[in-house]
């Protein structure tokens, strides 16, 4: 078999386009999903690219062949750069022209030979694609969608390598045109082939990504950002789970803001709204990166500390109430407010379902609200400072 070039072109347009059409309804659908637009960019430019290369026709002219093929090798880089964009990476962009100038330099140079010509092709496709399938496969998290995308990406480089083994065989005299042609024929199809193979690969990672917001979305208290009531549930009861195996202390603490329906009442509701994000903003920032701050609705926080005893939960929480007593109303505008706190423990001597540790901590909750509000306490057992108090009275009465 042997396909000629005009035909080879117009596939390759016309997959470009199809795929092209995919990503401009996701693009389109999804605004915010930048890499849908590089990736929608790409098979722009190589659709555009192919169409021009079509214009050619068989004979190889110059100026189409150098636009056309400018455009499909700076659209090759764009999917590297779509790739970076889904990564969180930036930039790529100077790399890919500056893959395409010096490509469009060597085929310039190259032009009177047409080996020379495929060789440029060749190279200043696969470089990009290399590239791609190395951020691909090097990522932590190995993920379906990029294997297939790294896989085919591959599999196009290797057609690649096959037609230019063929281009120097040629040039050096040892393969006979007719094998080249035959051969550089199913090599060409590979890479369009593949071309259609990693766009899939592309488009099963955006479903995942897409899918993972979905559930982030779902798990996320959306006024404060932070975690809600159904991702404390689930943490809650996978802490419980550790712990059990494991034999490890962890804490929880319930937290309550103060007389909050005063400010609904007086400021207004978007006013309440404020106080509850400068919350979940001051919690966040006080407590250790392992330790989780949820909202679980109204003015109601909770936190987890894992691997957290009862009296090392008890400095997070005194330091806590101390911060959003000073911490809060220090902006222009803003009131200041106090929180209660009610610490609960999940040890192995005790070993407490997950539900009764938050009845614990709701219990101190309500312990720490009726003895006066802007303090913390503790399920079975007296706070630090009150503890010291009453040591200091005894001590008093027995010197008495
Ligand atoms: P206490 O010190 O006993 O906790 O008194 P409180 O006034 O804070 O009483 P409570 O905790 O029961 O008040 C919760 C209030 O939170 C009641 C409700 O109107 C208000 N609330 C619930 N959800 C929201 C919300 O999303 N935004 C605002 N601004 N207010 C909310
Ligand atoms: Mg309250």
């Amino acid at each position: 078999m042997k396909l000629d070039f005009l035909t080879l072109y117009i596939v390759i347009l016309l997959n470009s386009l199809t795929v092209a059409i995919i990503w401009g309804a996701i693009a389109y659908r999804y605004r915010n999903f930048a890499a849908a637009r590089v990736w929608l960019g790409a098979c722009v430019l190589s659709t555009i690219g192919g169409s021009v290369l079509a214009l050619q026709g068989n004979e190889g002219s110059y100026v189409p062949a150098v636009v056309g093929n400018g455009f499909v090798i700076y659209g090759f880089c764009l999917f590297w750069v779509g790739v970076r964009v889904f990564y969180g990476l930036s930039g790529g962009w100077k790399a890919s022209a500056a893959i395409t100038a010096g490509s469009l330099f060597l085929l310039v140079l190259l032009f009177g030979s047409l080996q020379g010509r495929n060789l440029v092709y060749a190279g200043g496709q696969s470089v990009p694609l290399v590239i791609a399938a190395y951020y691909l496969i090097s990522q932590q998290r190995r993920d379906l969608g990029a294997m297939i995308a790294a896989t085919a990406m591959i599999v196009g480089v290797l057609g690649h390598v096959i037609e230019s083994g063929l281009n120097i065989g040629l040039m050096l005299g040892n393969v006979d045109q007719d094998f080249y042609s035959t051969i550089e024929s199913y090599a060409l199809l590979c890479v369009i082939f593949s071309g259609v193979v990693w766009n899939f690969g592309f488009t099963v990672m955006s479903i995942g990504r897409l899918r993972e917001e979905l559930a982030e979305m779902a798990m996320t208290d959306d006024l404060t950002g932070v975690p809600n009531r159904r991702q404390f549930l689930a943490t809650l009861q996978g802490e419980d789970q550790r712990s059990r195996r494991t034999g490890r202390h962890f804490s929880l603490m319930l937290i309550d803001i103060d007389h909050f329906k005063r400010f609904n009442d007086t400021h207004g509701h978007a006013f309440g709204d404020r106080i509850l994000r400068q919350f979940g903003a001051i919690a966040t920032a006080t407590v250790r990166s392992s330790d989780t701050v949820f909202r679980l609705g109204g003015d109601e926080f909770a936190i987890l500390l894992p691997e957290t005893t009862a009296r090392q939960a008890e400095k997070v929480a005194a330091a806590l109430v101390a911060t959003v007593r000073e911490g809060s109303g220090k902006a222009e505008d803003d009131e200041r407010f106090t929180i209660s706190v009610g610490v609960a423990e999940w040890s192995p001597d005790i070993y407490v379902a997950a539900v009764d540790l938050t009845a614990k901590a709701d219990e101190a909750l309500y312990r720490a609200k009726a003895a006066g509000r802007d303090d913390y306490a503790i399920s079975g057992l007296k706070n630090r400072k009150a503890a010291m108090q009453s040591h200091l009275k005894l001590v008093a009465s027995n010197a008495s």
